[in-house]
Parts: structure tokens; sequence; C-alpha cells
């Protein structure tokens, strides 16, 4: 410990050395030198420090207790040590910091002129002012803190006055924060906010509670900016409101990129259209709007005609922008107030509110489909689309959403079915449509174990020797109540429902026992032919079951002909490769069918190990009267004879088709011309009774 020297200083001031001075523990206080002065106790009683300094020396001639401590000393070895501190013998007041080991104190020291015991001398008074500089620190150091602070912090008075805010608060608003002090809080909030969170946001805070929540402000520049924000009112020490402390932080970016994130759920990468899940929450809203309003919504579904085409043909990625180009070719004819949106594949979405006329809406819609008529660009191709589109109104047609989309749907698929690139209104016959189809399903179930099925045989003639060659074996369905019901109605329903699974097996079980009747009956060996459809070709038992129903019923297997569709054809994979192929070398041949009605091309059908070519029954009816169809059967003949193939027409009704086939080297010829298809019993008896007779 350092001892003070008889001129050292007993404190030091700021920045300068610090000196100690010794303690001697246990010394008995030093006698008051100023006698008995009648303030003498109340001098020494004194919280603050007092001392007194002679000025001819500037040695301390008094000090009372409470100096001694503040200075942490003994009063003796205070007296008569040089007090150190320029002190002016004037009124004088200065902060000073004293250095005495451990934590500066900071006095607030008083300096005057006295006279002691007929020396000039100073009083000095030392009031220790430390703990209100700690608290005084801290508060200072809490202000850098806000000030320096992220989020934007603001003040605002009772009356709703900002009286701080921290710089982080101005760039948000772009404000200077001087601006910002004195103005009122409602700058900040928008003209008409549609938020009701400023509302909110006033009535809980009178009743003394934080505030915490979102709410949209306006900047200087008058664009708004949206802030998480906490709102907490302060009271004074009367514990009443004073004022109210807010803290924000600006999410404007984070919401644009949650809003991004948004956008890619709820849109359609490829188009940039909203994706079915949107288009039904419109349809909602629209509903809720008409309904009040007393209109109309059209709700659409449109679906390009051959789509799978264009993908399969010319790829994905063409398919992709067809997409999209019709994606735009529509939008470019809507109304803003109407929506489009990707349903999935190649189903559009369309939405038309506050429809008031339905003929306008037609008009509309035709416009669409017009718009397709003009060819898109696309790497170098020039696509053609059509489309076929559905339309269910709210009201009329049902009032929820996902019925409308049903019944739309529906709508779409007629127009399909009545030749495409059309648009069709939902009507309730559709419905019914529907409902004969479920219960045509359920009952097409027992269909089979019920023997309603049989199979009517249509004969085939080969020109060129007048011998029937061979049969076409066609369903029929003998329905309990509805009578007979045409394949051209249930298959499609069976091909849906793998119900054609079953009706396939026994298909082949029937012709093979049929074959055997016949050949009892002494029936020349006819080729049976018979459709496979896709379904049956994708199943991996194909084979083995046609192979198992050959060998238990002896019949051979060159007497077998299944027909393709060129659907089939085109679908080259795993299982109908490998079905075709063991099939074909068990000696069962193929034929294509309905030939020219597809998209198939040459290449299906060279890659297709099939022997006869069938021209389908609608070109046939155009010879004579559409010389485009005579071209077509013209062509599909010299194909198939260039190809090595038996050429076979079908649907052949007069005698003017039968020649132009004949003329053109077509082989065989079946149709209403010769004989209807026919119950086994009646088609044995047209066999045992057949001569070729043409009129010459
Ligand atoms: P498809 O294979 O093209 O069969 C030819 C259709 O034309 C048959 O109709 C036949 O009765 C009809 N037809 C034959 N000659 C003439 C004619 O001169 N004029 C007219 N206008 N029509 C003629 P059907 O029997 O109603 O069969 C319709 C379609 O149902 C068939 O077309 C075929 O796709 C399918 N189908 C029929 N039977 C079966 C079957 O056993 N299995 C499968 N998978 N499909 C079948
Ligand atoms: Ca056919």
């Amino acid at each position: 410990m350092e001892t003070t020297s008889d001129t050292s200083d007993v404190f030091g001031i700021r920045r300068s050395r610090s000196t100690r001075v010794a303690a001697r523990p246990g010394a008995p206080p030093p006698a008051p030198r100023f006698g008995d002065l009648p303030y003498r106790h109340m001098v020494e009683q004194a919280v603050d420090g007092l001392l007194v300094v002679a000025n001819d020396d500037g040695r301390i001639i008094y000090c009372n207790p409470a100096a001694a401590t503040l200075l942490k000393s003994s009063r003796e070895s205070l007296t008569g040590s040089a007090f150190g501190l320029p002190v002016t013998a004037a009124n004088d007041s200065a902060p000073v910091e004293i250095f005495t080991g451990g934590e500066p104190v900071f006095v607030d020291m008083h300096t005057r002129p006295i006279s002691w015991q007929g020396r000039g001398a100073t009083l000095v008074s030392l009031h220790d002012v430390s703990a209100r500089r700690s608290a005084e620190a801290r508060i200072e150091m809490q202000a850098k803190a806000l000030e320096a602070a992220a989020n934007g912090i603001y003040i605002i008075e009772k009356g709703g006055v900002i009286s701080w805010a921290n710089s982080a608060f101005a760039a948000m608003t772009g404000y200077g924060a001087d601006d910002l002090c004195g103005q009122p809080v409602a700058i900040l909030a928008p003209p008409s906010p549609d938020d009701t969170a400023h509302a909110e946001l006033w009535t809980c805070l009178i009743t003394g509670e934080t505030w915490k929540g979102r709410i949209v402000n306006l900047r200087k520049d008058g664009s708004s900016y949206t802030a998480e924000q906490t709102v907490t009112p302060i009271t004074d020490l009367t514990g009443r409101l004073s004022h109210f402390v807010a803290i924000q932080e600006d999410i404007t970016e984070r919401l644009k990129t949650e809003g991004e994130l948004i956008r890619l759920t709820e849109y359609d990468a490829l188009t940039g259209l909203p994706n079915r899940h949107v288009f039904m929450d419109r349809i909602k809203s629209a509903i809720e709007r008409a309904s009040r309003t007393k209109a109309m919504v059209a709700v659409m579904v449109l679906d390009l005609d051959n789509f799978k085409a264009v993908n399969n043909t010319l790829g994905h990625e063409v398919g992709d922008q067809l997409l999209a180009g019709i994606a735009r070719r529509i939008s470019g004819l809507m109304r803003s107030s109407d929506t489009l949106a990707r349903l999935g594949g190649d189903d559009y979405g369309i939405l038309f509110e506050n429809v008031t006329d339905m003929a306008a809406a037609s008009r509309t819609v035709r416009s669409f489909l017009n718009s397709f008529r003009e060819p898109f660009a696309i790497d170098g191709h020039m696509l053609e689309a059509t489309a076929s589109i559905g339309i269910a109104a709210y009201p009329k047609d049902d009032i929820d959403p996902p019925s409308l989309l049903r019944h739309a749907e529906l709508a779409m698929y007629q127009a399909k079915a009545e030749g495409r690139d059309a648009f069709r209104y939902f009507d309730r016959e559709m419905d019914a449509d529907i409902r004969r189809r479920v219960q045509l399903e359920a009952d097409l179930r027992h269909a089979v174990e019920g023997n309603q099925l049989w199979l009517a045989y249509q004969p085939q003639i080969d020109l060129a020797s007048g011998k029937i060659v061979g049969a076409e074996a066609l369903i029929r369905w003998n329905h309990p109540e509805r009578g007979l019901i045409s394949p051209g109605e249930f298959i499609p329903i069976a091909e849906a429902s793998s119900l054609i699974l079953p009706i396939g097996d026994w298909i082949i079980e029937e012709i093979c026992r049929q074959h055997m009747i016949w050949q009892v009956q002494g029936l020349p060996e006819l080729r049976l032919g018979f459709n496979v459809s896709g379904v049956q070709f994708r199943q991996k038992g194909l084979f083995d079951k046609v192979a198992a129903t050959l060998a238990r019923s002896g019949l051979s297997a060159k007497m077998l002909d299944i027909g393709i569709t060129e659907t089939v054809a085109m679908e080259r994979t795993g299982s109908v490769q490998q079905n075709v192929d063991r099939l074909t070398a068990a000696g069962i041949s193929m034929s294509m069918d309905d030939f020219g009605t597809g998209y198939s091309s040459l290449s299906n059908l060279q890659a297709f190990p099939v022997c006869r070519l069938k021209v389908d029954g609608s070109f046939v009816k155009g010879i004579g009267v559409k010389r485009d169809d005579e071209k077509i059967v013209e062509a599909v003949v010299r194909l198939g004879q260039s190809m090595g193939l038996t050429v076979v027409a079908e649907g052949v009704e007069t005698l003017a088709q039968l020649q132009f086939l004949k003329g053109l080297g077509c082989d065989e010829i079946q149709g209403y011309y010769f004989s209807k298809p026919l119950a086994p019993e009646d088609f044995r008896r047209f066999v045992a009774g057949f001569e070729l007779k043409l009129p010459s």
C-alpha cells in the first residue's frame, strides 16, 4: 500500500495518478479543532463530506467522518496532508472522480471561501453521486443498445405522439429519427387500413396489455411494408399509463419468399396457371358472390383432343410447349375477372364469373376453339390443336364446386363423344347417362355367370375363291331387362372396369367350344377371328390362358385370328410385346382392325407381326359418296398389298362398295351385303347354304 508523503495529494483527478492514503486501523478519531462551535455536531453528522483546506499551503485543516469514508482514509492521516485539488477560493462546483482503489467514486465538489481560525481557507463539500452516475451509465448503455438494435424501436407518448425512434425504425419508415419525433403515430397507418390490426392494437393497449401481431405501416414515400410488431404499455411511478414502446420487424421480404413458396404449391410450373386446388377455391368464392348478386357462374373443363398423340410422336418437350401455348391463347381472350387454371395433364379449368347472358359466354367459348385454328409453331413443327369443352352453370346445374366441376367434365366427355372440337352444356340427361353406365357395370358383373353373353359370327368371304374363309366373333349381351345391348356400349365399360378380363377369357372358351360343335356338325374348318382389347394384352398370363384353352379344345392355333387395334399396336410395352410374340410364335395370326382411324404410323404396322389389314367400315361407307374416303380405302388396300398382307374390308353393305373393293384387288369382304353377324345355329345354316353369286 502506498503511503502519502507530506506533499502528496489525498486523491487524484481522473486520469491522474492515484494516490492512496494509508489508514491506521483502530486509531481514535482526531479531536475536532474548531472548539465547541454550535454547529459542530451538525457538521460531524453531515452526510456529505466536508473538508477545510488552508488557502496558503493547500493542506487539509479539518475533515468530517463522511469525508474520511468517501476518501477511504482516516481523519487523522487526512488532517495535515495536501488536498491536491486545485480549489478556487470562489463559490464553485465541479464533478470529480476520485480514485482511492477499487471502484472510482464520483462526487460533486462544491467550494466556498471561508475564514478558519483566522486563516483564509476553503470549505470543500463532497457529495457522493456514484449511484446516480452508474444508473445514468446503465441508461446510456441501454439507449445505445436500443439505438443499435436491428429491430425498429420507437416510443409513443400517451397522447399518440412519437417521442423517440431508433435508426433502424427511421430506416424502415424512410423518415429521419428526428423527423419522427413529435409526429402523431397515425402517420404510420395506411389511410384506410384494411386490416383490423390497428383497431385491435389500441383496444389492447388501453387495457394495459402487450399487443403482438402483424401490421401494415406506411413509409414516408407512401409505400407500405408489413411488420411483426410488439407494443408494450409503460406506466409511470404512480402506475398511470405514460407511453408505449413498440418494436417492429419488417417482414415484407420474408412474406414475399413465403408467397413464392405458395406460388409453387398453388400454381402450375409449366403454364404459370393456378392449379386444381386454387381453381376449386375460386369457384367457391365466385359462388358465394353470385349467391348475393343473383348472377350466374360458368364452370368449364377444356380437354385437348388427341394430345397423347403429340406427346407420343413428337415428345414431351413439344407437348409441354403446346400446353403452355394453349394457355396463352385462352388467357388472351379472357376477361380479367375470369380464371384459367390447369387441372392436370391436358385439362384446363375455366371459370366465368358474373355471367348474365349465356349466349355471350358461348361466344367466348367458341372464340377459344377458333383461336386454335391458327397452328402453333413449336420447335419447327406447325401443330394443329382442337379441344373439347364442357360447361356447367351455377345455380342451374348445381350449387357446389365439386358437382359443378364433375358436370362440366361430363359435358366435356359428351363433346368428345360427339366428334370433338366442340363445346357442350351439361344437362340432366348426361347425369342420367352416367347413372346408366354405373348400373350397367354392376349388371355386367353378373352377365358371365348369368349366361347373358353370347357370340354372333359374321362371315368373311374370299373374293378370289368365292368361299367363306372365316368369321369374326362379335359379342352380344342379352340384358334381362333391357334386352340386347350393343358391344359399343358395354365393351368400353368392361375395359374401364377390368371386367373385360373375365369376359375375354369367356370369349376364348366359347369360340373353342363353338368350333368343336361345328366340327361335330360337319362344318368345314373356318378361321375364327375375335377382338382382344389392350387391357387384355397388358395382362401377363394372356398367352398361357389362350394356349391352355386351345389345348383343351383341340382347335389348331392357326384357325384363330386376333383382332387388335392401332392403340395396342402403338403400345409396345413389356407385357404387350411378350404376349404378341408368344401368341404369334404359337401360330395364332393377328389382324390390324380399324386401320386408319387411330394415329398409328406405318412403322407401327411394320413392327407388328400382323397377317391381315382390315379396312375400317367407316371408310367403306364413303365409297361412291366421299372421294376422300375412297382415296383412303385405296391407299389402305395398296399399303396392305405392298406389305404382303391379306386385305379385309368390313362394313360392306352394297354391291357398289363390293365392286369398288374388288376392283382394287381387296382380298376378303365382311358386311351386311353378305350377312349380319349371326347366332351360331343361323351361322351354321348360312355357311352350309352359301354360294357366291355376283351380278356381272
Ligand atoms: P369392330 O371390331 O369394328 O366390329 C365390326 C362392327 O361392325 C360390328 O359391330 C359389326 O356388327 C358391325 N358391322 C358388320 N358389318 C356391318 C355392315 O355392313 N354395316 C354396318 N353398319 N355395320 C356392320 P358390333 O358387333 O356392334 O361391335 C362393335 C364393336 O364392339 C366392334 O367393332 C369391336 O370393337 C367391339 N367388340 C365387339 N365384340 C367384341 C369382343 O368380343 N371383344 C372386344 N374386345 N370387342 C368387341
Ligand atoms: Ca373393326
